[in-house]
């Protein structure tokens, strides 16, 4: 089911998103294959729960249409092919490594029509559950590191016209001036 997805000032955006406990019964799966549609539909490459309307640790990647960018992805140590993994559901990520920086061309689908500069870690390692398994380690480089700290911010209430360089040098900083 294709949800609809909420726009810049609606308050949920600015929530830190709660932990998804598998105490609940919750319907997880029913969650994520709704959050693949409307990303898909968007034709995005990620999207968190709180786009959706639900403030839980939930986001969704899917960059295997992004085949000129360059990702890498480490899974529990074992290389793999980014392209192949997708789309990836992860639950309550975390963050535990970071490395590198770069600046790059960013957009959110809850802010149509702003494009601007981000500077983000060039590589993230992030634990994370899955529907699966219980535990996954990550480590992704390049566009998957950045589509992946660009949704975990969306957990923690931040967007990422928050994070755009503010200076005159930069080729989008005229976007800046959308700014809320
Ligand atoms: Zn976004």
């Amino acid at each position: 089911m294709i949800l609809p997805i909420r726009q810049r000032g609606d308050p949920i955006l600015r929530l830190k998103a709660k932990r998804f406990l598998h105490l609940s019964d919750y319907p997880i799966r029913e969650l994520a294959v709704n959050m693949l549609e409307t990303m898909h539909a968007a034709n995005g490459i990620g999207l968190a729960a709180p786009q959706v309307g639900e403030s839980l640790q939930v986001i969704v990647v899917d960059i295997s249409q992004c085949e000129d960018s360059t990702s890498l992805l480490t899974m529990d140590g074992e290389d793999c092919y980014p392209q192949k993994v997708m789309p990836l559901v992860l639950i309550n990520p975390q963050i535990t490594k970071v490395g590198g920086q770069v600046t790059r061309a960013e957009g959110c689908l809850s802010c149509p029509g702003i494009v601007g500069d981000i500077e983000r870690f060039e590589f993230v390692t992030v634990l994370a559950e899955t529907l699966d398994y219980p535990q996954v380690n990550l480590e992704a480089h390049g566009l998957l590191a950045r589509v992946l700290q660009h949704e975990m911010d969306h957990l923690n209430g931040i967007l990422f016209m928050d994070r755009i360089v503010k200076h005159p040098s930069s080729p989008n900083w005229l976007s800046v001036a959308l700014n809320e």
